[in-house]
Order: C-alpha cells, then structure tokens, then sequence
C-alpha cells in the first residue's frame, strides 16, 4: 500500500511573520516544523516598556508551544538555525539533526548595527531581544542605585542616559526613561537630585520620527522637550567608551549609558545561504515573495527585501511581516492544488508612535492624523489587540492602568549578575 507523502514545511523564526505562516497553514495537508533559537514569541514593539520597567519581560513574549496546541500539523523546535544545505534541501540546526524540507520559509528577522561606530558594540545597549530590554532595565536601575550611594556618579555620567536614533524606538524609549526618572524615581530616590539625571536623544537627521509627516514629528519634538529630553538634531555619536560618548563636533560627554535605536540590518544569517541579498543584507525576493532561483523557498519579514507595487521597499515592521506571512501561507495552499502563485499585495494600515503618558502621534489612512490623547488610546488599543496572548493582554492592560492611575511603575527589579 503506498504511503501519502506530506509535504514539510520548515519555518526559520518564530516572530511576527513565521507565527503567522504556521497558524494560516492551519488544517492544511502539510507538516509544519517551526524553529526558533528562543522557546518563546516576542513581542518587539513593547520591548523598549520592559527596559523601562514599565511592563514585566513575560507580558511581551509568549512560549510558542503554548499557541499551537490546537494545531495537529505544527511542531516547534528550539534550536539554532546555523545554514541550509541546498544539496540536501534541508535546514542545519546547531547540536541537533538537519531538518529536510520542502518548501522553507525564511522569517530570521532583523538584528542591530552599529554602522562601524567605534565602541557601540562594546559599550552601547541594543534593543532588539526580550534578554536586551532586562539587561538594559537592569542596568538602568544600577545607576540609579550607584548614585544614590555616591552622588559624585552624577559628575562621572551615571545619570546620563544617551538614546541615539530618533525613529519611533528612540523617541518612545526615550519619552518614557524622562518619564520614569520624573515621575517614579524621583519617589523612590528621595536623598537624590533626580532632576540632574539627563536623557540625551541623539538624531543625524534635522527631525524625529522619518516615517511622519512634519507637524507629527513636531509635536514629538516638542513633547518631549516639555518632559526634559534633551533633543539633538543633526547630531551624530562617532565613538561610544564605557564612560563617555564621543558627538561628531568633538564634543565629550560623561555618560555611563548609550542605548542604541539607530539602526537595522537583515539577520546575519542571510549572508550565509549564497541568496541574493538587497540593502541592510535582506534577501531578495520576487513578487510572489519566493526567492528567485528558489522556487519553493520564500523570505518574509525582516530579512526580505519586500517591495510594494511600485518597486518601492517596504518598510521592516510588523504588519509587513503578518501579512507576508499569512500570503506566502496562501500561496503554499495555492502550490499543493498545482494553481499558480500570486503577487503580495501590502495594505498600509497607518503608523504611529507613543512619546509617553497621554502623548502619540498616529497617521492612518485617508489622511487622518491623531496626535495627543486620541493617539494615545489609539496605540494602547492596537498594541492590545496585536499582543500575542489573552493573558499577556490582560496583564498588560492591568498594568497599564495601574501605572496609569497611581503613577507607579511595578518591575524596577535588579536581577541577574552585574552587567559590567
Ligand atoms: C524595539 C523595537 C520596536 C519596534 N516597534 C515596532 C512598532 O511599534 N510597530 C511595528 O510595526 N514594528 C515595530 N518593530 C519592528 C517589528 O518588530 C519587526 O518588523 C517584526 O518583528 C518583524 O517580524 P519578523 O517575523 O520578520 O521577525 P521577528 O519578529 O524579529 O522574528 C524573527 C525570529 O527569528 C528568530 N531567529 C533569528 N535568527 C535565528 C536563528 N539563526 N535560528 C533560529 N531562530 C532565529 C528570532 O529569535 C525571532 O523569534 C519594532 C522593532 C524593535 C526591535
């Protein structure tokens, strides 16, 4: 009796893009194997509340296991992806056996770059994963905690928080550290002189937040400055020491904290597969989103050079790679009937930013622009309906209106070894 072959899904990358392939696949006659270096989804876009001790680092990430137990076709595996052996259509895990394929679906995302800037990599704070968000809370209290011990810190930079890159992770980072420094420590560290703590945003451009239209990039600009951000604007960090930052003008400034938001490059891992690779090292990719050459082989997300009807490059966010991710699902269905493929096609739902409490900007479609409380409400209610997670939303929302109603923040906790 001859045996049904299945076809094999892998999926490198269990984020916004790779979540979503799996679940769309959902009752389809395929075997589905998701792996990913981390046992659990993170939610990006919140990262940056965890390095403020705003939110706890388990209400932004969800153990991935836990979202398929509905899901006969899918298995997870932990493990870091190290290549694929084309010869042998399958996916190298690091320690564990190759996964064979037949149809491979590239969703590694993105990672950080320092653009060559000397000392960043060594001295500055990413926040790209759950463990960097921890480290850099962890970090943050630190100082505090030193300088209340000694306030001879405060003349040595202990204070002084740098956050370079002014897009939406810098400004939101950077609203709610002045939020954090005003608002909860200023409590907590009565015998300091809290006010003297400095957040330093430090943007190349002549404006914040690239993506908005100029009176959105206003509005942030000013918001933040009423809450006592030091905004730089046409300012460039060229060199990063453990206890200082070097700007472009020659200017030294003691700072013991250099948070950086400024740049993205496609997963390093997409330099090793020999595909063709566009800007930032995504991997390019036709408009079906299959790798060209590769005819079951798809990227998506982050690490794809995706581009819109225009030939335009998409942008590397969230909604990009849901949507990727729930049509290159579509279009492996498509492939299993022997129908042809069709075109991605990205519907541009809007942007925002938050800059902190009752302040955001939003710029949706139809030319609707929220800024102020309406944003606000707007991104809290958006951000509550894309968490992945009913307990994470609860908890969020909880917290959310905890901090909002007693201008408390719950998780300033030190944990784990000393960070330098
Ligand atoms: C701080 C921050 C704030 C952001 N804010 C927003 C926002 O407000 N709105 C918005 O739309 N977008 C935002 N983004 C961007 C958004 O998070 C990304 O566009 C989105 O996560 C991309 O999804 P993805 O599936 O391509 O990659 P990811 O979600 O990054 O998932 C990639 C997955 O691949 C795994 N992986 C990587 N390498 C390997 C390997 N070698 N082996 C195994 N697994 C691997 C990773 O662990 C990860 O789980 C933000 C990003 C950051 C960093």
């Amino acid at each position: 009796m001859a045996v049904a072959v299945v076809p094999r899904i892998v999926v490198i990358g269990a984020g916004f893009g790779g979540l979503e392939v799996a679940r769309h696949l959902k009752g389809a006659p395929v075997e589905v194997t998701l792996v990913d270096q981390h046992n659990f989804h993170t939610f990006q876009p919140l990262l940056y509340q965890v390095a403020t001790a705003g939110l706890n680092a388990a209400d932004v990430a969800h153990v991935v296991r836990g979202l398929f137990h509905h899901q006969s076709n899918v298995r997870f595996l932990q493990g870091q992806v190290t290549g694929v052996d084309w010869d042998a259509r399958a996916v190298t895990v690091a320690d564990q056996a190759a996964l064979p394929f037949d149809h491979l679906v590239l969703a590694g995302g993105a990672t950080v770059t320092y653009f060559g800037t000397p000392g960043a990599a060594d001295h500055g704070f990413p926040l790209y994963t759950l463990a960097d968000a921890t480290h850099l809370r962890n970090h943050i209290v630190r100082r505090f905690e030193a300088a209340d011990a000694d306030p001879a810190e405060l003349d040595r930079g202990g204070l002084t928080f740098v956050v370079v890159g002014g897009g939406p992770t810098g400004v939101e980072t950077a609203g709610a550290m002045a939020e954090l420094f005003a608002v909860v420590f200023r409590k907590d560290y009565p015998g300091l002189d809290v006010s003297r703590a400095r957040v330093v945003l430090v943007e190349m451009q002549d404006h914040l937040l690239d993506p908005f239209k100029a009176p959105s990039r206003r509005h942030a600009l000013d918001t933040l400055a009423a809450r006592g951000v030091e905004v730089r604007l046409g300012a460039k960090v060229t060199s990063v020491a453990a206890d200082h930052v070097t700007f472009a003008d020659g200017e030294v400034v003691p700072c013991q904290t250099l948070v950086w938001a400024a740049g993205v490059q496609a997963n390093p891992l997409a330099a090793t597969l020999g595909l063709p690779q566009d800007r930032g090292g995504r991997v390019v990719v036709g408009p079906d989103l299959r790798v060209p050459g590769h005819p079951d082989v798809w990227a998506i997300g982050d690490i794809a050079a995706t581009r819109d009807r225009r030939g335009d490059l998409l942008p590397q966010l969230a909604p990009v790679a849901m949507q990727s991710g729930r049509h290159v699902a579509r279009q492996i269905r498509r492939q299993l009937q022997a129908r042809p493929t069709e075109p991605f096609r990205y519907v541009d739902k809007g942007t925002m930013a938050t800059i902190g409490r009752r302040a955001a900007v939003a710029e949706l479609p139809g030319g609707i622009r929220l800024r102020g409380a309406l944003a606000w409400l707007a991104w809290l209610g958006l951000h509550l309906v894309f968490l992945v997670g009913k307990r994470n939303r609860l908890s969020v929302l909880l917290n959310w209106a905890w901090n909002y109603v007693t201008w408390d923040r719950g998780p300033r906790l030190i944990l784990g070894p000393p960070d330098r």
